[in-house]
Formats: structure tokens, C-alpha cells, sequence
């Protein structure tokens, strides 16, 4: 990957731009805590455990998302929220987590929805990999989440799949946050069970897909 100023300045070339730095401020904060190791990749990634690049290039993973989502918004502008949907078909074994997480962020925010369909907006996907789970993006486009087993075995398995969806929201990793977070991810140990986004986390993601609205509306 390029350094965290090149994901950021690819973020910032969209319209999109005054939402991230409304809502969710790159800070130039210590790298994470739980530091795990770094292979480079063609892909965006941000992880479940990870380092301060990965943290930074979650704005590249977004903005597949969002691109996604615009496009049913500007076929259907009356929209009062957006709908993301996601392809859960490759991630057979945490089916039912994936179902709870959406579950979780739609009680929990009120501008996105998250729905199952086939040829989602984005994917998830299983299987074993060195770097754990993470949210990451194809190089063309295309979003999906990633669930390590070897993780899914340490940590909660709602809280991973909930802290990955998270990103699809356009939430940063935390990893320095307390349990009582979601996108604090690996941070506080794998004995943290919190599977619920608090209150500011809520309140951001709903705050960043407002103003997504908002650029469509007023031709951004
Ligand atoms: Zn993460």
C-alpha cells in the first residue's frame, strides 16, 4: 500500500470529502496498540487488528461502498435513507453472525440500511489468513469483509463481523477505544464481548451518510 497521506488524499478528491472531515478525522495519533504483522497488498485494508496505515486507508474501502450506494440513490433521489445491500453466500459459517450484525447497525443508525441480496454492494467472505479479518477493497471497486477462522475462534464473533461492517459504514479503526466500542476492534483483548456500536460511533455513521445524501441532492 502507499503511505496513509496518498489514501487520504485520494479521499479527499471527492465530494465526500467535508463528511470525513466532519465526521471522522484522520488523526495523527500513536499507531495501534496491537500492532499486527503488515504484508503489503494490492488492496485497501483495514483490519480487525492492524497498524495506523491500515487505519487510515478505511476511507478507500468507504468510498467503494458509498460509490455503490450513490449510484441506487440517483436512480431513486426520494430515497430517505440508503440501502447497502451485501452478498453473505461465501461467509457460510458466520451466517448468522453477519445476520446479527445487520441486525445491530440497523437498530442502530437511521440514514444507512444494511439488507442481504445477491450481487451485493459488498461481500463477505471466510477462510484463513495470516493478517486476521478486515474489510478491504478488490482494486476495482468492489468492497468485501474478510472473517479469519483462527480470529473468529479468539475473539467474539458478533463483535468481529459487527467491528468489520463497521467499516463498510465508514467508521476508522479505534483500536486505543475501550470495549464499550466497536471499532476498537483487537484493542481491548479478545475477552471483550461488547457487540453494539456506542453512542458516538452511532452517531457518525448516520452523520457521514447524511452528507452523502446531501452530495446527491445538491449534485455533488
Ligand atoms: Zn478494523
Amino acid at each position: 500500500m502507499r503511505s496513509p497521506k496518498t489514501a487520504l488524499s485520494a479521499a479527499l478528491g471527492l465530494g465526500l470529502a467535508a463528511a470525513f472531515a466532519a465526521a471522522a478525522p484522520v488523526s495523527a495519533t500513536s499507531p495501534a496498540a496491537h500492532p499486527a504483522s503488515h504484508h503489503s497488498t494490492p488492496a485497501s485494508i483495514a483490519a480487525y487488528t492492524g497498524s495506523a496505515a491500515e487505519k487510515a486507508d478505511t476511507k478507500a474501502f468507504f468510498q467503494a461502498v458509498m460509490k455503490s450506494a450513490q449510484a441506487k440513490l440517483k436512480a431513486n433521489p426520494h430515497l430517505k435513507s440508503v440501502t447497502v445491500t451485501y452478498d453473505a453466500s461465501a461467509a457460510p459459517t458466520f451466517a448468522n453472525e453477519i445476520s446479527q450484525s445487520a441486525s445491530i447497525w440497523n437498530s442502530a443508525v437511521q440514514n444507512v440500511k444494511l439488507q442481504s441480496g445477491s450481487g451485493g454492494d459488498f461481500q463477505y467472505k471466510e477462510g484463513n489468513d495470516p493478517r486476521g479479518s478486515y474489510a478491504s477493497t478488490d482494486g476495482h471497486g468492489k468492497g468485501f469483509v474478510f472473517i479469519d477462522y483462527s480470529q473468529a475462534q479468539q475473539y467474539n464473533r458478533t463483535r468481529i463481523v459487527a467491528h468489520e461492517t463497521g467499516h463498510v459504514l465508514g467508521l476508522p479503526d479505534h483500536y486505543e477505544g475501550p470495549c464499550s466500542e466497536l471499532m476498537s476492534g483487537g484493542g481491548p483483548g479478545p475477552s471483550c464481548q461488547n457487540t453494539q456500536p456506542d453512542a458516538n460511533e452511532r452517531a457518525q455513521v448516520d452523520q457521514l451518510w447524511a452528507n452523502g445524501l446531501a452530495g446527491i441532492r445538491f449534485g455533488g
